[in-house]
């Protein structure tokens, strides 16, 4: 069986404790405004050209019938500067096992391992069940997702893994659909099933200046989180710069200004991280 990865991070430090591996699998249904990852969000593979260096010489559009450059209409390979690569790799789920397991006693020393992260991993939910059959009992796994999914797909790969660390991001049905283009029914249903389940977890709130860190949302997520352990993130600026490498334009919706106190009063068991 095979998955669509996009990168993996070695020796990460904040994905679920310890010294971990972080895999990023590759596609998303949902399409947040302020997404950190473009290149993650196509279930396909493309093309990521780091354009901003890009000096449009044009010797990457010379014709080419190399395999690895053929299906993408350009050479991947003359690039001067070496701008051009592919944003998605196929792994083979035993390779991939044991390419993780590498680490093992790293993980093992710091209290870490291997975090499931994307894009959406439960967009391959087959996939991450065959490779936490392979990794669970020998290593520490946790994963990073959206929870927008089929019950079946939630639960087949939540209920094999150590830690889970879902978002919640926005409590109104109708800003949920606007600035995620997706319901959040499944979301919420998703998170009451997680946290009856006595399953190891963690709610993240991504804090988006005027979209999700208002008061109005921000309160009405801590009712929903409950006695659940919370995370605020702070917004990361940096994503805007990735977006023209895989030809997708960055929304200009994000405000300047979000709440001004101190979120974690909203909220029976919450900290803020940067
Ligand atoms: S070869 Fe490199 S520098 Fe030239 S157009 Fe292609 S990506 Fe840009
Ligand atoms: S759920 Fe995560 S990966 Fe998907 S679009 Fe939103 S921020 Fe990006």
């Amino acid at each position: 069986m095979k998955g669509l990865i996009f990168d993996i991070k070695e020796f990460a430090l904040h994905d679920g404790g310890g010294i971990r591996d972080t895999v990023f699998f590759k596609g998303c249904p949902l399409r947040c405004v302020w997404c950190h990852n473009p290149e993650g969000l196509s279930r396909e593979r493309e093309l990521y050209i780091r354009k901003a260096r890009c000096t449009n010489c044009g010797l990457c559009r010379t014709p080419c019938n190399h395999p690895d450059c053929a299906p993408f209409g350009r050479c991947l390979h003359i690039c001067p500067q070496n701008l051009i690569s592919v944003a998605g790799q196929e792994w083979e789920c035993d390779a991939l096992a044991e390419h993780l397991l590498r680490h093992k006693a790293i993980f093992d020393e710091t209290g870490g391992g291997v975090t499931l992260s994307g894009g959406e991993p439960l967009l391959q939910a087959d996939f991450c069940e065959a490779l936490l059959l392979r990794l669970s009992g020998k290593v520490h796994v946790a994963i990073e997702t959206s929870g927008y999914a089929s019950e079946e797909h939630f639960w087949k790969v939540i209920s094999k893994c150590d830690l889970v660390m879902m978002d919640l991001k926005l409590a109104s049905p109708t800003a949920h659909k606007e600035f995620t283009g997706v319901n959040n029914d499944p979301i919420l249903q998703n998170a009451k099933r997680l946290q009856k389940s006595g399953k190891e977890h963690l709610f993240r709130i991504p804090r988006i200046p005027s979209i999700t860190d208002t008061e109005e949302n921000l309160r009405a997520l801590a009712e929903i989180a409950g006695e659940s352990p919370v995370e605020l993130l702070s917004y990361n600026t940096m994503a805007a710069a990735k977006y023209p490498n895989v030809g997708r334009e960055f929304s200009r919706r994000i405000g300047k200004t979000g709440f001004e106190g101190d979120p974690t009063k909203f909220f029976q068991n919450a900290v803020c991280r940067k």
